[in-house]
């Protein structure tokens, strides 16, 4: 991570929370900390002034905070971070501080009150939207070359698995291989419980692997993501054990047409429900609207689950510099389901498909 990325997210940051009217910004999600200054430990709170930037965390944090920090002054306290950090704002003479009200407990609130005085107490917090949350959805230059890495990895991951997946192996051991390989090969952990959905299991569109065994003939879903310098990876593929039937075929192929269809109307400026309507019409047209019982996909980034939301009707339209997945699927309850995901980047002229590993029909 260089130092000049992370000055520039500030910038934009302090840029929008100015424009809302307020001189301070208080960052208590661990992922938009992370992203502002690089702290990556499990308590923290930042403070954004215009040209400063304080974090306060821990003891248990000195020598963690002193290496990983950039652009910001650490302060480590004896007592809680968020009491520290609003003293601190008060003793700074910032009269309006904003809070992001979708992180921030009402407990913690109250917590932040108390914690300056009785005259500032009432008008010093501002309950703000997700600014950081909201600019973290384009991605950097830094940000986008790691998660290439990721992605790259998660494929190597699926190309790699075909050699445990036989009739009688169950799912869980199916998910610890994809987990071991990810981790000896310097993931830092899966970015969200790998699913492993076989046989009627994969009508289950969050099928997390289970004892049951893979069968002799029948669909596996897998669904997973590694973390890799903090970004999460998340791609599905579906594979076949054994003959198919013809209506197997004919599922996963209008799966298949869904998903590139979706993946050719992304590019800038389109809303995130033509993406969804260009998937859902696919498998409307097909007879599986009824299926898709899910949203088309997501943005992704540090956390697994970020905006742009891709769901019917969403008209938060699509940037140069996102990544977001695409993953439509058609589930029929008790007998089989597929789901193909790819994670893509929003380019200036469409975009560019990150996790290339292929799509073609799989039989084992
Ligand atoms: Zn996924
Ligand atoms: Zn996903």
């Amino acid at each position: 991570m260089v130092g000049m990325s992370l000055s520039s997210r500030k910038k934009r940051v302090m840029a929008a929370v100015m424009a809302d009217g307020v001189d301070a910004l208080l960052v208590t999600h661990l992922p938009d900390v992370r992203y502002l200054c690089g702290f990556t430990g499990s308590s923290g709170v930042l403070v954004l002034l215009a040209g400063k930037a304080v974090l306060f965390t821990d003891g248990r944090y000195t020598t963690q905070a002193e290496a990983e920090v950039k652009g910001a002054r650490v302060e480590i306290s004896q007592r809680s971070a968020l009491v520290m950090a609003c003293e601190w704002l008060e003793a700074a003479g910032v009269q309006r501080c904003g809070f992001d009200s979708a992180y921030t407990t009402v407990a913690a609130l109250e917590g932040m009150r108390r914690a300056v005085s009785a005259k500032m107490r009432r008008g010093i917090f501002v309950a703000l939207g997700s600014i950081v949350a909201g600019l973290r959805q384009v991605k950097d230059a830094d940000e986008i070359a790691t998660m290439r890495e990721a992605a790259g990895l998660g494929c190597l991951l699926f190309e790699g698995i075909f050699d445990v997946m036989e009739a009688g192996t169950t799912e869980v051991e199916v998910a610890l291989a994809l987990e071991h390989r990810a981790r000896m090969a310097g993931a830092e952990g899966m970015s969200f419980e790998t699913i492993v959905a076989s046989g009627a299991r994969s009508a289950l569109p969050h099928g997390k692997a289970s004892g049951a065994k893979l069968p002799r003939r029948g669909f596996v879903t897998l669904d997973f993501g590694v973390m890799w310098g903090g970004y999460c990876s998340d791609m599905t593929r579906t594979v076949h054990m054994g003959p198919a039937e013809q209506e197997e075929q004919d599922v996963y192929h209008s799966v298949l047409e869904a998903q590139m269809a979706a993946i050719a109307a992304v590019k800038p400026g389109v809303t995130a429900g033509a993406v969804d309507e260009a998937a859902r019409s696919v498998l409307r047209r097909d007879g599986l609207g009824e299926n898709f019982s899910h949203s088309t996909g997501h943005g992704v980034g540090l956390e697994i689950h970020e905006g742009p939301r891709l769901a019917a009707k969403q008209a938060q339209v699509l940037k140069a510099g996102m990544v977001i997945t695409i993953e439509p699927g058609a589930y029929l309850p008790g007998r089989f389901g597929v789901r193909i995901e790819d994670m893509v980047l929003v380019t200036k002229t469409g975009c560019e498909v990150l996790t290339p590993a292929t799509k073609a029909w799989i039989q084992l």
